[in-house]
């Protein structure tokens, strides 16, 4: 018996005499559809680009080098498309968008951008540091998830949205207050993406990582050497995570394997909060 293979589609299966036994083809396949994944110059985003590659999927690759994200284009097996540009720029999502027109229809939006670059407490934080963190780590997402939300809907086939959150959201790690602040605010705009998107099929999760070796943090516990240490300390797995074992979880909410996950902040944290 083969049922061939296409990405999601249903076929009888003629297995057991008497019944029929509905058969999801490659769940996990990604051909046909095409993602935006921002921030993917690098980190996560760049392992989540290639993931949806290997997949069979196609990539919209936004992120504020142009460089970095003609390297990755090159290098992955399928159909992408570059986007320069800053993720809280309403252009940048305009643009995205189109790139994912052209090649062959959106079905999905990573909004993975983000930054860290501060590390003291919330008493010796000036306003511009929060203004800066929340605009590209909050803002930057809404506008894509705007965006996105209201092109998938126009058109009318469902989709998706994978946000990126994180461990710090649920938690009062010190010394990075508009961090944590900022996802704590994506997980709550992932769960009404959800409700006010669920009727046209667009499901909307988080992601929330602990601690991947990526160079946003890799920067961090190199100002401060006994983070590394804490981190790991308190880590049941004993290590940080790597981009691969942070981007499978992300790729798998924008299959068919995900689709009654909506609403959801997924944990990917090696046991990290359960550690207490
Ligand atoms: P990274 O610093 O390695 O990569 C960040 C990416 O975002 C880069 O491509 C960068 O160019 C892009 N970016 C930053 N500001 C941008 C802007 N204004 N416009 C467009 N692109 C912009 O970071 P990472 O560690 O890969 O993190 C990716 C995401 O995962 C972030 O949202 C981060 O908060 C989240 N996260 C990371 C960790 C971790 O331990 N690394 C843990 C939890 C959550």
């Amino acid at each position: 018996m083969n049922l061939g293979r296409s990405g999601g589609e249903i076929a009888q299966s003629t297995g057991a005499p008497g019944v029929d036994w509905p058969t999801v083809i490659d769940p996990f396949s990604l051909a046909g559809r095409t993602v935006i994944v921002t921030g993917a110059s690098r980190g996560i985003g760049a392992e989540v680009a290639r993931r949806i590659a290997a997949l069979g999927g196609g990539v919209v690759l936004v992120a504020r080098s142009g460089e970095a994200l003609a390297e990755l284009a090159a290098e992955l097996p399928g159909p992408s498309a570059a986007v320069a540009g800053d993720v809280a720029d309403t252009d940048t999502a305009a643009a995205a968008m189109a790139a994912g027109e052209e090649l062959g229809g959106l079905w999905g939006l990573v909004n993975n951008a983000g930054i860290n670059p501060y590390y003291h407490p919330v008493t010796e934080t000036p306003l511009s540091e929060w203004d800066e963190v929340l605009r590209v780590n909050l803002l930057g997402a809404a506008a894509f998830a705007r965006a996105a939300g209201r092109h998938l809907a126009e058109a009318g086939q469902g989709g998706r949205i994978v946000n990126l959150s994180s461990i710090a959201g649920l938690t009062g790690l010190p010394n990075i207050g508009p961090y944590n602040a900022s996802k704590a605010a994506i997980d709550a705009l992932t769960r009404t993406l959800a409700v006010e998107l669920g009727p046209v099929g667009v499901l909307c999760n988080s992601v929330a990582p602990g601690t991947i070796g990526t160079e946003m943090i890799e920067g961090l516990m190199a100002a401060n050497p006994a983070l590394r240490e804490r981190l790991v300390a308190k880590s049941p797995l004993g290590r940080i995570g790597t981009v691969a074992e942070a981007a499978w979880p992300i790729v798998f909410l924008l299959t068919d394997a995900a689709s009654f996950i909506t609403g959801q902040t997924l944990l990917v944290d090696g046991g990290r909060l359960a550690a207490g």
